[in-house]
């Protein structure tokens, strides 16, 4: 199994798709080695793609709200996308793309082996839990599969768009919450 230098040494070299060559930095996951709970979103944005940083721009402060809203911090939680550069013009990651750089991701969900996972926005959703998601309706909803615990939320960047969301995520943020107290508590019965 890979260690995290070796995942982000390959995520900073790698030229697998298109992206590598348009990118100014690679954004490998970042946030606790511990962590329950791993954030994926679609792709990094224009600030990250400038500090290498996940969530360090606009929709990072929403993050870090909905965090705080549910008693969390960063160090809590681990944060990844999809593809790990950003596209130009904050456009969608084309499915190659993401197909591409899915070698990654599970590179970091197998070392991290989180009992949560959460899709941030419809993409990732569509991608990690069914192809015809729809966020608006599915959101906050989990699934178990292959031994974690899925749901997805509104992407901070979607909040940022349409604030009226932002009471929605901070109750699906809570549900993450309680979603991984319920797994703590089933493993000790007593
Ligand atoms: S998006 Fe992923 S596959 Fe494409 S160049 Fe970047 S790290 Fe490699």
């Amino acid at each position: 199994m890979h260690t995290w230098n070796d995942i982000e040494s390959m995520i900073c070299s790698c030229g697998r798709c298109a992206l590598g060559q348009t990118r100014k930095n690679a954004v490998p996951g970042k946030g606790s080695h511990a962590a329950q709970i791993m954030l994926v979103a679609e792709a990094p944005g224009k600030q990250e793609d400038l500090q290498g940083i996940p969530f360090v721009g606009p929709a990072g402060k929403v993050l870090d709200i909905l965090l705080t809203s549910a008693g969390l911090s960063r160090k809590d939680v681990f944060i990844t996308n999809i593809v790990k550069c950003h596209p130009p013009g904050n456009r969608d990651p084309l499915p190659e793309e993401q197909e591409a750089c899915m070698q990654y991701l599970r590179a970091e969900t197998a070392l991290l082996h989180p009992p949560v996972i959460v899709c941030l926005g419809r993409i990732a959703a569509q991608k990690l839990i069914a192809p015809n998601f729809k966020i608006t309706r599915e959101h906050g909803m989990w699934v178990h599969r292959k031994g974690y615990w899925m749901t997805a939320v509104y992407h901070p960047s979607a909040i940022l768009r349409d604030p009226a969301k932002l009471e929605e995520a901070k109750r699906d943020f809570q549900s993450i919450v309680a979603k991984v107290q319920e797994i703590e508590e089933s493993k000790y019965p007593l």
